[in-house]
Parts: C-alpha cells; sequence; structure tokens
C-alpha cells in the first residue's frame, strides 16, 4: 500500500510531514490553494497554500490563546473584530463568552469557511450558529480602514502568514487603524509568527516593530503549537492602557467556569516569560 505524507517546508532543509489516510478535497481560490487531508494522528486538517491552517489534534492551543488571554484582562469586552479565522475556531471560543455582544469576522476568502463549515465541523460550528456573528467576505484590511473610531474593544488577527492575501495584515497602516477602531480599553491580539527559524523571525521583528511604534503597550506571549514550525509560536498583545499581567483580572475569569483544554490563570502570566533569546531579539528591535 503506498503511503501518502503531506510535506511541509518549514525551511529550505528541514520539512514537516504527516501521513495521510485521504486526500479529501482540494479547490484553487480566487485568492489560494485549499486542501483538506484525513490522518491518523493529526484527524482532518488543512492547508491553504501548502501550510498547515488547523488540524483537529491542536487547534485547541491555537484558539484558546487567542481568546482567552485577552479576555481574561478584560472581561467586560462587548464587540469583537476577527480579521481572518475563516476557519471559526477563533470565533467559537469568543462566542463562549455571554457578555460579548456582536462579532464582525472577515475574512477574504468565503471558501474557506464554506469547506469549514463542510470537513471541519469541529471549529466552524458556531459559525452559522451564533446570531452575534456577523460574517464579511472581504480584505481585512479595507474593513479595519473603512471602521468607525472605537468600535471595537477587541480585535483578533487570526490571518495567514505576511504573503500573498494575509502581507496587508502586517503593515503600519494596517495596525494605526486597528489602534483608531480600537475602544479606550480596546486589545489587539496578532498571530505573530515564531523566533525559531530565521523567515519566521524576520516577520516577527517585522511585526514587532510596527506595533510597539502604535501602541503604548506591545507585549509577545508564547505557546506550544506542534503542526506550525519549530513548534513554538507566538501572539502579539497590544493595548492602550491595558497590561496583560497587571489588569490581569484572574479570579473573575475562573468565576466563568470556563473549561479550557490549553489556557489556565497560571498559564496566562507564563506564557509572557519568554526565551532570553526571544526577549533580546524583541527587545532590540526598532
Ligand atoms: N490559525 C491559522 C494560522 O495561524 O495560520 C490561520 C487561520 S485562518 C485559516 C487564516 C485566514 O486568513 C484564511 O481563511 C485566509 O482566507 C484569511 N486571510 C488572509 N488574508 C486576509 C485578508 N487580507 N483579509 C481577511 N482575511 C484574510
Amino acid at each position: 500500500m503506498l503511503d501518502l505524507w503531506y510535506s511541509e517546508y518549514h525551511t529550505d532543509d528541514v520539512k514537516f510531514s504527516i501521513k495521510t489516510t485521504r486526500h479529501l478535497y482540494s479547490e484553487q481560490t480566487p485568492f489560494q490553494k485549499i486542501d483538506f487531508f484525513e490522518s491518523e494522528t493529526y484527524g482532518t486538517f488543512f492547508t491553504i497554500d501548502g501550510l498547515v491552517m488547523v488540524t483537529q489534534r491542536d487547534e485547541f492551543a491555537y484558539h484558546d490563546m487567542i481568546c482567552h488571554v485577552p479576555m481574561a484582562v478584560n472581561p467586560d469586552i462587548k464587540r469583537v473584530l476577527i480579521i481572518g479565522g475563516g476557519d471559526g475556531g477563533t470565533a467559537r471560543e469568543v462566542c463562549r463568552y455571554k457578555g460579548v455582544t456582536h462579532i464582525d469576522l472577515v475574512d477574504i476568502d468565503e471558501r474557506v469557511v464554506r469547506l469549514c463549515q463542510k470537513y471541519l465541523p469541529q471549529t466552524a460550528c458556531a459559525l452559522d450558529r451564533d446570531e452575534r456573528i456577523s460574517m464579511h467576505f472581504m480584505d481585512g484590511f479595507k474593513f479595519v480602514k473603512e471602521a468607525p473610531d472605537g468600535a471595537y474593544d477587541l480585535i483578533l488577527v487570526d490571518s495567514t502568514d505576511p504573503i500573498g492575501p494575509g502581507e496587508g495584515l502586517f503593515t503600519m497602516e494596517f495596525y494605526e487603524n486597528c489602534y483608531r477602531a480600537l475602544s479606550d480599553c480596546g486589545i489587539l491580539i496578532n498571530q505573530h509568527e515564531s523566533p525559531f527559524y530565521d523567515n519566521y523571525n524576520h516577520e516577527m521583528l517585522r511585526a514587532h516593530a510596527k506595533i510597539k511604534r502604535t501602541f503604548p503597550i506591545a507585549k509577545v506571549y508564547q505557546f506550544h503549537m506542534p503542526t506550525y514550525p519549530s513548534g513554538l509560536w507566538l501572539f502579539g498583545f497590544a493595548s492602550k492602557k491595558l497590561d496583560p499581567i497587571a489588569d490581569f483580572k484572574r479570579e473573575r475569569w475562573e468565576a466563568l467556569g470556563l473549561k479550557t483544554k490549553y489556557y489556565n490563570t497560571d498559564l496566562h502570566c507564563a506564557a509572557f516569560a519568554l526565551p532570553t533569546y526571544v526577549k533580546e531579539k524583541l527587545d532590540n528591535v526598532r
């Protein structure tokens, strides 16, 4: 029996492979190529332009950490903007907060949403069930540019890497528009790449330099993401005045009684403690 392997180059000479049991579906959309696979260890997973986006096995780590860290700093968050996140996992976690009144989900490619609703209901389950979600299929860069001042308490940038359609979501103008579209207690969380391999490290530093110039508070936190390059992945936490640790509402969050598989209130603080080599890179970035 022929073994079929999905392989992704993490660098020119480092490859990550998953043995697949089925190649479920493939589609070239006007924006990107989307492929769905089945595997023993990671369950169903999908790739965009050959890069792993979401797997059934480890999506909990990413979606816990993009959502619960900011929500535990400001449990009064009501209006949320999710940019990207077409798989629905981020929206699923945000919907668990009864205090959230409205979620705009802006993904450039409607096909990601529709295909995840078909092949990955584990993450897409809230998208057509929670009336607080309003979906917009357009460029997140343009959506934020046109958003009113102070329109959101939380912006979650759950985008692909800064190549192809995701590139605009890593620009100074984008971050400045996010700043303007956030309320006074507003928080921006962005997919902040990774420090380990040079190509991803370069993008991490470029994003951090711009966010540091735009927001008075600009921190970075880490989590373990097995299927992303090197497994060490980062989110950026930026805000106008809330510090992720000094303003952390541990008791209020715990009183919500939310069951999580990756996030917990001890990890909330620990995630902002970074390896020395990462701290030095981020502290020195201009
Ligand atoms: N968690 C994944 C990661 O970290 O790579 C990303 C999840 S989600 C699949 C990424 C989404 O970003 C895709 O659905 C893609 O269509 C969307 N996207 C890319 N560029 C975009 C843009 N300029 N505006 C809105 N959505 C965009």
